[in-house]
C-alpha cells in the first residue's frame, strides 16, 4: 500500500459533489442522514459527474489501474475509505474515495475501526433501524488519500514478503498500522504475498536490463523499460526497494548510476 497521489476533479464535478454533500448534511437526524446517504450515492453514482469521478480515480491507480490497497487487483470499485454507511457527512467529499478491487472492497466492506485513550474500538454492525453515530476517535485504518502508508508499513523483501508495520512506530501508530494489515488481510491472501515475491523479481529483471542498456542505447528503449516498471503490479514492493536499496543485490549501483529510475 502506497500513497495515492491526488489529482484535482473537474470543476463541475467537484462543485456537484459539494452540492450533494451539502443536501446530506442538511438532514438533521442521523439515522435518516445515513438512509438519504446510501440512496443518493445509489442513485448519484451512475451519473455522468460519477463518470469522471471514476476516470479521475483510475489515473491515480499504480501500474495497470491497480487497486489503491493491495495493489494486485484490478480497480474497478469506488470504496469509501470512511464508510458512508456510518460517515454520511463524508459520502460524496473527493478525498475518501479510492479506487480498489473486488476482494479489497468484499473484505473491508463496512468495518471501522476508531482510537481512542490509546485503545482500538472496532465499530460494532449496524443493522437498519438501529443506527447510531460512531464513537469519537482517530481513525484505524491508514488513509492512503491522506497520509503516506510507508511510514506506517514496510514489506519484508527477504523472507516472508508480509507487511508489517514499521520498526520503531509509537503505539498508537503500530496500531493503526497492524489494524489495517488485518482489515485488508494483506498478508492472509497468499496470491497477494506470493505476487509481491513475484514483483520483486520483475522489478529487478528490468532494473537490471536498464543499467545495462550501453550509453549508445536508442531513447526508445529506454522510455520502453521505463514505462514497463512503472506499470508492474505491487508498487509497494518497488517503493521498499528504493528505500532499502541494499537488499536487493547491486540495486544501489543501479539507482546511482541511473537516477530516473528513483523517480518512477
Ligand atoms: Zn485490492
Amino acid at each position: 500500500m502506497i500513497r495515492v497521489e491526488d489529482r484535482p476533479l473537474a470543476r463541475a464535478t467537484a462543485e456537484r459533489l459539494s452540492a450533494w454533500q451539502a443536501e446530506l448534511d442538511a438532514v438533521d437526524d442521523y439515522e435518516r442522514r445515513v438512509e438519504a446517504a446510501l440512496e443518493a450515492y445509489r442513485l448519484r453514482s451512475r451519473t455522468k459527474v460519477f463518470e469522471d469521478v471514476r476516470s479521475t480515480l483510475r489515473s491515480m491507480c499504480s501500474g495497470l489501474e491497480r487497486c489503491g490497497y493491495c495493489e494486485d487487483g484490478p480497480a474497478h470499485h469506488i470504496e469509501h475509505i470512511w464508510p458512508k454507511s456510518r460517515y454520511p457527512e463524508r459520502t460524496f467529499v473527493w478525498l475518501n474515495l479510492l479506487f480498489c478491487c473486488g476482494d479489497c472492497n468484499e473484505r473491508k466492506n463496512d468495518r471501522f475501526a476508531v482510537i481512542r485513550e490509546g485503545t482500538l474500538h472496532e465499530l460494532p454492525r449496524q443493522t437498519k433501524g438501529r443506527r447510531t453515530p460512531p464513537p469519537q476517535g482517530q481513525p484505524a485504518i491508514v488513509d492512503p488519500r491522506r497520509e503516506d502508508p510507508l511510514e506506517f508499513l514496510e514489506l519484508d523483501l527477504v523472507d516472508t514478503f508480509f507487511v508489517e508495520p514499521r520498526v520503531g512506530l509509537d503505539e498508537r501508530s503500530r496500531l493503526r498500522a497492524r489494524y489495517t494489515i488485518d482489515v485488508l488481510q494483506l498478508n492472509r491472501r497468499e496470491v497477494l504475498v506470493e505476487g509481491r515475491r513475484d514483483a520483486l523479481r520483475d522489478y529487478e529483471l528490468r532494473v537490471q536490463d536498464y543499467a545495462s542498456l550501453g550509453p549508445r542505447a536508442p531513447q526508445g528503449q529506454r522510455e520502453r523499460l521505463l514505462r514497463e516498471i512503472a506499470r508492474l503490479r505491487h508498487r509497494m514492493v518497488w517503493e521498499e526497494m528504493k528505500r532499502s536499496p541494499d537488499l536487493v543485490e547491486g540495486l544501489r549501483s543501479c539507482l546511482e548510476s541511473a537516477p530516473e529510475l528513483a523517480s518512477i
